[in-house]
């Protein structure tokens, strides 16, 4: 049997974005309701496994709004669209304050900027999954609770499948649910807010790499790209597909759980040298770990990599950031291949010996400004270049880790859906992991923060319904 919903506002997915785009229109007195896929009552998703570190371009947040955008600006290498990029920024301290008067309470979890604004309670320190009654979880719980204190609903076990237009403008949204009956809603607006496609292995395959199934799915499974193959339906634009927001990781994390989402190994792999299976260099390591994890999954082999360094780089760059891989990786039951030559090395990471003699040979010539043959360029900014000179020697076969595709939809600033023409799809918005422009595209592309992208977006696409709707019903009482 068939039924229908008739609301104001539409939300696909309950994440962050689609909560805060909600809990915007519900506080401004419109009808709300949120369609979650997943009948658990805690439904996996990204913003339920986050760290919950809310930054911008790995820094502080709430910096000054200038500052911050140069900062994303210098990690996008000038390809994050600029007025994503304004919108993102000015808005991001009355983001933080926002979601404070809704409950969601943030501490200062480190004395970097990075750490300025993070979620309590916070993430565990340890290897693997821990987010239960953490950070995510209670964010969530929090805003699905504010919501429905405003008359607004969170229906789970119903799947948005596709868009109802009506003279080019979006009516509404057909979802099928769990039991098998189709839900057709009407609504004045819809927000697609579904996370991304990083665990649809056809959208990866067509966009990111040729090999999705020798991925990591570095998230929660939840983000298969119904969102954008709904949006590219109606005409909408997709923008920045071809990367992702992700970390590497050792190989062994593909089968064992332990091993993600943290010990991350991008230190490593930004300090040292990273070759594929003919024990080749196929990417400047320098331009950082989220640089290195999308080289790696574009190789035709994605499960080839390995990374090499020496005991200089393990007990330096190997002990950096957050659970490094000294020693959280080997506590987690990671194993590191070890010897006091190259020669002995290679052979326990299946490598040919001679082919990884002369590949850290030449790299060693480029770290000390020489020549380095045919090798990939090797910058020492951001990320400085260790030689690999000293044994022991040590190596890491690797994979590559996917969180969140950073391409998606395109929006503008208010997180209305542009169409391939380049104007808004009248009553469509996206918001978070589903839209892309802000983390730029192509080579260039970088790393924004996941959290303030689907807080801000969010709450942006919120403000522009509540404006549009408003001004609708103004229209409406001035022709009555
Ligand atoms: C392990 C981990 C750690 C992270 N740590 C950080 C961090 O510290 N800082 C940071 O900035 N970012 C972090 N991120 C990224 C960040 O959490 C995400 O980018 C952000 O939470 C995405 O929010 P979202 O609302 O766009 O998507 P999601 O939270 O993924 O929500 C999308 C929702 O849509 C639902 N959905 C999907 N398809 C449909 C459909 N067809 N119909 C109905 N519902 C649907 C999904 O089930 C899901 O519940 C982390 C991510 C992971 C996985």
């Amino acid at each position: 049997m068939n039924r229908v919903i008739d609301v104001d506002v539409a939300v696909v997915g309950a994440g962050l974005a689609g909560l805060s785009a909600a809990n915007r229109a519900a506080e401004a007195g419109l009808s709300v309701e949120v369609f979650e896929k997943s009948a658990d009552e805690a439904y996996l998703c990204n913003s339920r496994y986050t760290g919950g570190l809310f930054h911008i371009a790995m820094d502080d947040m709430a910096g000054d709004p200038a500052w911050a955008k140069a900062n994303l600006q210098q990690a996008t290498r000038g390809t994050a669209d600029p007025a994503l990029a304004d919108a993102l920024t000015k808005n991001a301290r009355r983001t933080l304050a926002w979601l404070s008067s809704k409950g969601i309470r943030f501490i200062k979890g480190g004395p970097d900027g990075l750490r300025r604004n993070s979620l309590s309670p916070p993430g565990v320190r340890q290897t693997g999954l821990n987010w239960r009654g953490r950070a995510g979880d209670v964010m969530l719980r929090t805003l699905g609770d504010r919501l429905r204190e405003r008359g607004g609903k969170l229906s789970r076990g119903l799947s948005a499948r596709q868009l109802q237009m009506d003279d080019g403008r979006c009516v509404g949204l057909t979802l099928d649910a769990v039991d098998g009956h189709t839900v057709s809603v009407r609504a004045r607006a819809v927000v697609i807010a579904d996370g991304g496609f990083q665990a649809n292995p056809d959208l990866v395959r067509r966009f990111i790499s040729p090999r999705p199934e020798q991925l990591l799915q570095r998230n929660a499974g939840s983000g298969v790209g119904s969102g954008l193959l709904m949006a590219e339906a109606v005409g909408a634009q997709l923008v920045g597909t071809g990367r992702f927001y992700g970390h590497v990781h050792h190989r062994n994390a593909m089968a064992d759980g332990g091993l993600w989402p943290y010990p991350v190994l991008d230190s490593l792999a930004t300090a040292g040298l990273v070759v594929d299976a003919a024990a080749k260099r196929f990417c400047n390591e320098g331009l950082g770990g989220v640089f290195v994890t999308n080289a790696i999954a574009r190789l035709d082999e994605p499960l080839s990599a390995t990374v090499v360094f020496d005991d200089a780089t393990w007990n330096g760059p190997g002990r950096d950031w957050l659970l490094p891989a000294n020693p959280y990786l080997v506590n987690a039951g990671g194993d590191v291949q070890t010897a006091t030559t190259l020669d002995e090395l290679a052979p326990k990471v299946g490598l040919d010996p001679a082919a990884l003699k002369a590949t850290v040979a030449a790299y060693n010539r480029q770290v000390d400004g020489g020549h380095a043959g045919d090798q990939p360029a090797r910058s020492t900014s951001p990320y400085k270049a260790w030689p690999v000179r000293q044994g022991p020697f040590h190596a890491i076969p690797l994979c590559a880790g996917i969180t969140y595709t950073m391409g998606g939809i395109a929006t503008d600033a208010a997180g209305r859906v542009l169409h391939t023409t380049g104007a808004p799809i009248a009553g469509l918005y996206a918001a978070g992991s589903a839209t892309g422009g802000l983390e730029g595209g192509g080579e260039a592309a970088g790393y924004s923060g996941g959290l303030s992208k689907a807080s801000v977006f969010g709450l942006l696409a919120g403000d522009a319904i509540v404006e549009a709707l408003a001004g609708a019903a103004a229209n409406m009482k001035a022709v009555a």
